[in-house]
């Protein structure tokens, strides 16, 4: 046999190889926004782990897709986070409350807040302006630790130094996407819930949800908050203390100047 003859064989394998793996990464970004768009309509999440797989991979191009079709971005995060949640929902519920970490974002603070910077994070003195106080009590019952992220080295830092072996982590889509992405990568199992408002400040939180996660633990069976009325009231009041205490605007703009000069 020839050189040319073995080039031309070498070509024409490479080619067969081109043409499948861009026929299957055609049909796998179709069933990936297929998968965004059924989750769009009716929140359920077809085969979980094929979609995780899949916009793990492929979650740009779905992205772009969706956006084509002038479907916020948002949605393929959201699926991710959900289809991560579902994933990990029962080896978390498993773990006992004290081996678990929670990790909330600083923004949900009050622009008042007096806690310090600590480091482990920022120590709540639960003075009532915001609800994380209140929450953190509740995790803290549970014999939850509780941290105050000022930023994602600190969460890298407290699951080295206390080894949890679930975590819980709340912020933007983006933070809760990466965070539990890279815990779930540590082999930990992981619940992410995303602000119902996000910004640098003053952002908010379903407190309904969060609480729901901390709580649940499959030793219990399986914890619905529905039908729990003194929580529910619990969580209602929980989240009036950040009612109580939303900043204005001059008080937001000088809480994003603080935390821009690393104050905070
Ligand atoms: S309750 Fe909120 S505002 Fe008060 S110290 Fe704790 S985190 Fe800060």
């Amino acid at each position: 046999m020839d050189l040319f003859s073995i080039l031309a064989g070498l070509a024409l394998v490479l080619g067969a190889f081109m043409l499948f793996a861009g026929v299957m990464g055609i049909l796998l970004t179709v069933v990936g926004v297929a998968s965004a768009l059924i989750f769009l309509k009716t929140r359920q999440i077809i085969v979980p782990r094929v979609t995780l797989f899949i916009l793990n991979i492929l979650e740009a191009p779905v992205r772009y897709m969706l956006w084509m079709f002038g479907i916020e971005e948002d949605v393929v995060s959201n699926l991710v986070i959900e289809v991560r949640n579902l994933l990990y929902t029962r080896s978390y519920n498993k773990t006992p409350y004290k081996d678990r970490a929670i990790f909330l974002p600083q923004c949900l603070r009050n622009p008042k807040c007096p806690a310090p910077l600590t480091p482990e994070g920022i120590k709540c003195m639960g003075c009532g302006r915001c609800g994380i106080g209140a929450i953190k009590d509740e995790a803290e019952r549970l014999g939850t630790r509780v941290f105050i992220a000022p930023g994602s080295s600190l969460i890298k830092r407290m699951v080295k130094k206390y080894r949890p072996k679930a975590i819980l982590g709340v912020g933007c889509h983006m933070e809760v996407n990466e965070g539990t992405a890279k815990m779930a990568s540590y082999g930990l199992p992981v619940q992410g819930v995303v602000l119902d408002r996000d910004g640098c400040v003053d952002t908010r939180v379903n407190v309904l949800e969060l609480l729901e996660r901390i709580k649940s633990h499959s030793a219990y069976g399986r914890y619905h908050i529905e039908e729990d009325l003194e929580f529910q009231e619990k969580a209602v009041e929980i989240s009036k203390l950040w009612g109580a205490g939303s900043a204005t605007e001059v008080e937001i703009i000088e809480a994003v100047k603080k935390s821009e000069k690393g104050k905070w």
